[in-house]
């Protein structure tokens, strides 16, 4: 059941943030597209979001908040040149990445030392996180290969029944995107154009580099800054093909004898996907720091968040074969 509530309705806050509390999704709009949202600290939620959207592989998302104090308990530093842009953009549809606290999730940022972070401008936005009272991860909410949502019709017609509530606030203001940005050396960086232009932002802070190859037109799996261990990974079948004990292990259940190698990470206990997926980058990236020679991961079922997850691992076996050999 989904229920359609008028966002400008307190009552209608009050359940958005009783729901995000007990780590359930709530679509609710912004001044830039419709949100699916989950609590940005929990990532048995987080987990859900891209299981519903159907994203075949991880992208990071954007973590939203409530007020500007709040950013100081997501990023390590805040740069002079972010902190002229919040003060001229924020709340707005202008997205910044800075380099993230550790109690971030890191299913959120798909495994990244970093965290993209914006302040919406939408009231029944702001209410909602405030009322929430803690920061909000969140996509478009629209399945993966659609276009976004800019009124609540749309997503009704895509999310009916998926997720519990669904807050209207009329046509999104903008319509596109928000404008993505990083600092780099002191110097502002376009990731993605969007609702916020380059030339707007030049205003405040001077001349904007572009992000080298890259932008709007590759698929967010693609780009290079996503996080490839350093370590050489290997897909297997089961532990029985573990040959190297100095070695990690990642396996998707509980395995039924010790495996052979020196570090153990289990996705899920009970081998369900949504927990899997929640612990899949910070398991990965123990493992990777834990000076063994290679990766064993176990192969994991395609289907669900097992797509996104076997995607990860696809690509970063490939890398190592095609450098190595
Ligand atoms: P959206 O689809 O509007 O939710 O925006 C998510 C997009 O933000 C991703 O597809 C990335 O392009 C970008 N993004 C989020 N986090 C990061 C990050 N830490 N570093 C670089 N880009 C990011
Ligand atoms: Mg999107």
């Amino acid at each position: 059941m989904t229920d359609i509530l008028d966002g400008h309705d307190p009552l209608a806050i009050e359940r958005a943030a009783g729901l995000l509390r007990q780590g359930d999704l709530v679509v609710f709009p912004t001044e830039t597209v419709y949100g699916l949202g989950a609590d940005a600290a929990d990532a048995l939620a987080v987990a859900r979001i891209f299981e519903l959207k159907k994203r075949p592989r991880f992208d990071p998302l954007i973590v939203h908040i409530g007020e500007k104090a709040w950013l100081r308990a997501l990023a390590l530093r805040i740069p002079a040149a972010a902190e002229e842009l919040i003060e001229r953009f924020w709340p707005g549809p202008l997205t910044i990445i800075l380099e993230k606290r550790e109690a971030i999730p890191d299913i959120v940022t798909a495994g990244l030392p970093t965290v993209a972070i914006r302040m919406p401008s939408h009231p029944v936005a702001l209410e909602m996180i405030r009322a929430f009272g803690s920061p909000v991860a969140a996509p478009s909410a629209n399945p993966f290969g659609y276009v976004s949502p800019t009124r609540a019709s749309h997503v009704t017609e895509m999310f009916k029944g998926k997720v519990p509530l669904i807050l209207d606030g009329g046509a999104a203001a903008f319509g596109i995107e928000s404008t993505i940005v990083s600092i780099r050396e002191g110097k502002v960086v376009a990731h993605r154009h969007g609702a916020v232009s380059i030339e707007e932002l030049e205003r405040v802070v001077g001349p904007i580099n572009e992000k080298p190859a890259g932008g709007t037109t590759e698929a967010p799996g693609e780009l290079p800054y996503h996080y490839a261990p350093h370590t050489r990974l290997v897909i297997v079948d089961s532990a029985e093909e573990i040959t190297i004990g100095n070695s990690g292990f990642l396996s998707f259940g509980q395995p039924e004898s010790p495996p052979k190698s020196r570090h153990l990470r289990v996705l899920s206990q009970r081998s369900d996907l949504r927990e899997a997926a929640a612990h899949f980058f910070s398991h990965l990236i123990e493992l990777d720091r834990a000076n063994v020679e290679v990766i064993y991961a176990e192969r994991l079922p395609e289907t669900g968040l097992g797509r996104a997850m076997m995607d990860r691992l696809k690509k970063a076996s490939r890398r190592y074969a095609a450098t190595h050999h």
